[in-house]
């Protein structure tokens, strides 16, 4: 397998009128091809603070980065058309529909048009394409969300929390998204603070706390290897 992305010793500090915080401590990533990748951590670990960092939103103080093997931040522009991501939780009209909200999205980023019922189908909002977003389910618009990263065929897509707030039944749904991206040849990040919701959707995991990776592998191993004591009570 190779690595889609790859981050060593990322560091981060951020400094304000409130003092300097050590958001990232020498980080380190690798996600394979294909994988549906967990990131998993507590609130306040870092998450965010590396997704944004691969993004070229946030400038870090150390550390080296690659996406399909170009460097990142520098060659960013090289990879941009190969990785969706959603790291905010975008706000979309309610009055709109999925469909509309697609098309407007496709117009503004150069995509066509007629690729909106495929991207409308994965998601599984092809029934419901019409209806407007705010009779949408959380995890009806988490979908869309995602929807809307998908646009541009990325190779990468990367997802903050996408599971946040969601159901058991939206939680599934996800699951079976997440399942049929990786099986199309996608290669999937997504973090989440709940061990359950990784457990459920992912193949592989890094966990990280406090700004440092403290364990990577298969989902299985890690959470084999690293037993209720660690893993566990670290995040829950
Ligand atoms: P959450 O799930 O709560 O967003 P996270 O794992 O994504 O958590 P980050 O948001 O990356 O974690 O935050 C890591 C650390 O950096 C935290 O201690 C946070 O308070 C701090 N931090 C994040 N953004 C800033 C900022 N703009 N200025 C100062 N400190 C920040």
């Amino acid at each position: 397998m190779t690595a889609v992305l790859e981050i060593s010793g990322l560091r981060k500090i951020y400094r304000s009128r409130k003092g300097v915080r050590k958001a990232l401590d020498g980080f380190d990533m690798v996600v394979e091809t294909g994988q549906v990748h967990g990131f998993l951590g507590p609130n306040g670990s870092g998450k965010t603070t590396t997704l944004r960092t691969l993004l070229g939103l946030i400038r870090p103080n150390d550390g080296r980065m690659a996406i399909l093997g170009q460097p990142v931040p520098d060659r960013l522009p090289q990879v941009a058309g190969q990785v969706g991501a959603i790291v905010e939780s975008p706000q979309f009209f309610g009055n709109f529909s999925a469909e509309t909200t697609l098309s407007l999205l496709a117009d503004a980023g150069g995509v066509n048009r007629l690729r909106v019922p495929a991207v409308l189908e994965l998601v599984g909002l092809r029934d419901r394409a019409k209806e407007r977003v705010k009779t949408y389910s959380l995890g009806m618009k988490q979908r869309l969300a995602v929807a809307s990263a998908l646009l541009k065929e990325p190779r990468l897509l990367i997802l903050d929390e996408p599971a946040n707030g969601l159901d058991p039944g939206g939680i599934r749904e996800m699951r079976t998204l997440m399942r049929d991206l990786s099986d199309s040849g996608m290669t999937v990040l997504l973090s989440s603070h709940i061990l359950g919701e990784i457990q459920l959707i992912c193949d592989s995991v890094t966990i990280i706390s406090a700004g440092r990776r403290v364990a990577a592998g298969s989902v299985s191993e890690v959470l084999a290897s690293h037993t209720s004591s660690t893993v566990r009570v670290r995040l829950e």
